[in-house]
């Protein structure tokens, strides 16, 4: 290399990380990222891609934008609980609960004793408030393990029955069936699909009976000639020698009480007093928390599944039960709002952004998502965009959010109902750049 060698004007890796902006970066990219990026910026300055001098700018241009692959995203689908996105967004109060634990809390530890304490007391706490019905209740990490734990600890090596109606697929190819046969205890179909009676369960219970289990069919709906048993009509169930069978009930959503809006949704509270010794049901669906498993009823049963060894691999931590508890204190949620949102309320918004943007305005129908009540629709308003600005809105950019509009009908749309109102100008700001980049006109 000769003194005039241009790439002995590259700069030193120790002085790039150096750089303030490389400084910044490594505090919450890692130092090994930042490093990455600053030598594989001087490998393009050796090559002569770039000038040596642009070294430091080629590097920070290529810094990942979060130390999270995971790329926040606006719900413009008009889909309220979106298994694939995340379900529910937090509420900015289980956000700051969730910023406030992410130390050292005492999760499991009594402050006045210095002793060690109850586990996620007040999320519990809090959902026996919300639940009064419930004499006790208990967390783990999801829907699906809430019914394991339950099927396990009451069941395992014995008989499950359900109706043949309710062995439900709840996505992705996980099957109910599979999962209560992967705890050790064998099913007992009762019933066919489309219709089940009291007598079809009772007749099916016998000494080798764990407990009787009622599966909300919460992702599709069977209409027409149709019956199927309500708990109230099991709640008796007796086994030969007398014993009340445990009845255990997957409601699915986590809608813990009754809401206008959904009127076939099972609830938790109605449950409850219709007779479920437990009741079973996800924390991001329709209750709008965290990703997470509910066990609410009665104390005894509740208090088998806690001790019991699988309850440990179970367990959530101390983020989710903080996110919990201020989901269920906290004020309304992103979910429930979106859910509640009618097309009066959303058609300002919608209108502001159509005449931003220089589109047309069209009525359509939200919808709940997998997460619940499939039949529901939620009328609401939307904006109508070319089929090819939906997919742009998908790429990640520099300056705008991505943005998750849907297709149907031959139209995108670009629909407000699960936007928070505080981010529509970001809305816009995606749509007109989109609509640029794909020759759809509408830049300023
Ligand atoms: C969603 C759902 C589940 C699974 O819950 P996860 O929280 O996704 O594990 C189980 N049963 C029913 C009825 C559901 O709707």
């Amino acid at each position: 290399m000769s003194e005039a060698d241009p790439r002995r004007a590259i700069p030193r890796t120790d002085v790039l990380l150096g750089e303030a902006r490389l400084l910044a970066a490594a505090q919450h990219l890692g130092h090994d990222v930042v490093r990455h990026a600053v030598v594989s910026a001087q490998g393009r300055a050796r090559r002569g891609e770039i000038r040596p001098a642009d070294v430091l700018e080629d590097a920070v241009s290529t810094l990942p934008v979060r130390a999270s692959s995971l790329t926040p995203l606006l719900n413009a689908t008009g889909v309220v609980v979106h298994t694939n996105i995340g379900r529910a967004p937090l509420s900015p109060a289980a956000l700051r609960a969730v910023a406030d634990a992410s130390g050292h809390v005492d999760v499991e530890l009594d402050l006045r004793t210095g002793e060690r304490g109850r586990r996620g007391a007040g999320a519990v706490a809090a959902l026996r408030e919300a639940v009064p019905e419930a004499e006790a209740a208990l967390v783990v990490n999801n829907g699906a393990a809430a019914l394991v734990l339950a099927t396990t600890a009451l069941a395992a090596g014995r008989e499950v029955v359900v109706s043949r109606g309710e062995m439900v697929e709840i996505g992705d190819g996980f099957r109910l069936p599979d999962l209560i046969a992967s705890t050790g205890a064998r099913l007992r179909e009762v019933g066919t699909t489309n219709r089940t009676h009291v007598g079809d369960y009772l007749d099916a219970v016998g000494p080798d009976t764990g407990c009787i289990l009622k599966v909300h069919p919460s992702n599709f709906r069977v209409d027409g000639f149709v019956a199927s048993v309500g708990l109230e009509e099991l709640r008796d169930a007796r086994r030969p020698d007398g014993s009340v069978v445990p009845l255990v009930a997957d409601i699915g959503s986590g809608l813990l009480t009754h809401d206008a809006v959904l009127p076939e949704e099972p609830d938790a509270t109605t449950s409850l007093r219709a007779g479920a010794t437990l009741v079973t049901a996800s924390g991001d669906k329709l209750l709008g928390g965290p990703q997470a498993g509910l066990v609410l009823g009665r104390a005894e049963a509740v208090e088998r599944l806690r001790r019991h060894p699988l309850a440990r691999a179970l367990r959530v931590d101390k983020l989710t039960l903080a996110a919990l508890e201020a989901t269920l204190r906290g004020p309304v949620t992103p979910v429930a709002s979106a859910l509640h949102l009618t097309a009066d309320q959303v058609r300002p918004r919608t209108d502001r952004l159509a005449a931003a943007l220089g589109r047309e305005v069209v009525a359509v129908v939200g919808r709940v998502g997998g997460g619940g009540a499939p039949g529901v629709p939620l009328p609401g308003w939307a904006v109508e965009v070319p089929v090819a600005v939906v997919a742009r809105l998908r790429i990640p950019a520099d300056d705008v959010p991505v943005v998750l509009a849907r297709v149907e009908d031959g139209r995108g749309l670009v629909d407000l109902r699960c936007v928070p109102s505080d981010r529509d100008a970001d809305v816009e700001r995606a749509v007109r750049a989109a609509l640029a980049a794909t020759g759809g006109s509408s830049s300023p």
